[in-house]
């Protein structure tokens, strides 16, 4: 490959042939000037550029100059051999408890077809959901939007008891896709609560497995979320007391956060290991081990996604840029100068096919390389629930 090389692209990414000889001439005329200096190519470049074609520079950045045409998308052109390199982090993307959910879903809809209704999004990701809803699945944040003797499905995070009892009532065909790691917590909480312990659960005020786990014995739990929280709980050293936390954590504030109650409440009982599933914990140690390579990271994850947020607070936390982003349109290329070393991973319920979408984008544009990196492999599986494997039995021939 030449030292000097043009690539350009619209904004959809397609390659344009026709232009392609005049944008390739005019990136070579800017790297000429490059020799002059990146002062000089800045401020004369840009004001002759703008005098010849009212096209106008955007930016310049050591590897690719962007222009905003004078009709047309902005263009990209990369000016020399670009050196991006892709960390691909592994294990992301889909947990056991995720691919359980979403084969729930999809086995549901083959045996009662559709409408089928969902309590909340059967995982938090955008294109996990819109795809759902485009095959017939009605999400819904109230039992009472079902109507009476439908197929309603409890999502991956889990529900309160009180959410079966009107189902119950309602008379609907209730299929249970709660992570098994997500109800074992339920477990912890229904045991703690009928021995008489207190209940600090270390989590995020709102989030649908918040919400689920607190209902499992709603007069025992307290929620923290910090430590300034814990500081300022008001129990006793005679209150029996217990800590649980939600699955998806930080591993790394969950472990203040259960480190500060000890040192205030010494006689606090908790499980043996914290409740921060397998899948939270491997992807943070991806992010972790490998942000000491990167330059930026790339999580690919919905907003609500707790695990994907905490993927991208890890990152930043050790000063590493990063980018929370539900796929490849939400790429900016203004985060990249062209040479560097990008992380990408993936929130537990991030399909990979988005993944793949946004490596071909930075590929398209900066001649990415890719390189795997799997600190740890994943060989976890959760079966269907019962009630639907109970169903499939009956009424889906065997293969
Ligand atoms: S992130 Fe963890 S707790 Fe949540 S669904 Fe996946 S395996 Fe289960």
């Amino acid at each position: 490959m030449s030292a000097y090389q043009a690539h350009h692209f619209n904004a959809g990414g397609f390659p344009m042939p026709w232009l392609r000889n005049g944008i390739g001439l005019l990136a070579f005329a800017f790297s000429l000037l490059r020799f002059c200096g990146d002062a000089a190519l800045g401020r004369i470049e840009k004001g002759n550029a703008r005098r010849r074609s009212r096209s106008e520079i955007r930016s310049v950045t050591k590897n690719m100059i962007s222009i905003r045409m004078a009709s047309g998308p902005t263009q990209h052109i990369l000016t020399w051999n670009s050196v991006m390199k892709i960390l691909l982090a592994g294990p992301r993307g889909f947990c056991a408890g995720v691919n359980m959910a979403i084969e729930t879903l999809e086995m549901a809809i083959r045996l009662y077809g559709t409408p089928i209704y969902v309590f909340h999004e059967i995982v938090h990701n955008k294109h996990v959901v819109e795809r759902f809803v485009r095959e017939g699945a009605v999400f819904v944040d109230t039992v009472e939007e079902v109507p009476h003797g439908a197929v309603l499905l409890f999502s991956a995070h889990g529900v309160a008891p009180q959410v079966r009892t009107v189902a119950a009532q309602r008379q609907l065909r209730a299929i249970d896709a709660t992570c098994p790691l997500v109800t074992k917590v339920h477990l912890e909480a229904i045991k703690y609560a009928k021995a008489g312990y207190s209940i600090v659960l270390i989590g995020h005020e709102g989030h649908d497995e918040v919400i689920g786990t607190m209902g499992q014995a709603p007069d025992a739990f307290t929620l923290v979320d910090n430590t300034e929280e814990v500081d300022s709980l008001t129990f006793l050293s005679t209150d029996k007391l217990a800590y649980l936390t939600q699955t998806t954590l930080s591993v790394d504030d969950a472990s203040r956060i259960i480190t500060r109650l000890k040192e205030r409440f010494p006689h606090i009982v908790g499980p043996p290991k914290d409740d921060i599933c397998y899948a939270t914990q491997n992807r943070q140690e991806a992010v972790r081990l490998l942000s000491a390579d990167a330059d930026l990271v790339i999580v690919v994850g919905s907003r609500n996604s707790s695990n994907s947020q905490r993927l991208a607070e890890l990152a930043c936390e050790r000063g590493i840029p990063s980018h929370l982003i539900d796929g490849a349109g939400e790429i900016d290329p203004t985060w990249f100068a062209g040479d560097e070393t990008v992380v990408i991973t993936a929130g537990a319920s991030a399909p990979e096919s988005v993944v793949q979408d946004c490596v071909e984008w930075l590929k398209l544009r900066y001649n990415a390389t890719v390189e795997e990196r799997t600190i740890r492999e994943e060989n976890v599986y959760f079966p269907l629930p019962k009630e639907l494997r109970a169903a499939a039995s009956v009424q889906l021939p065997m293969a």
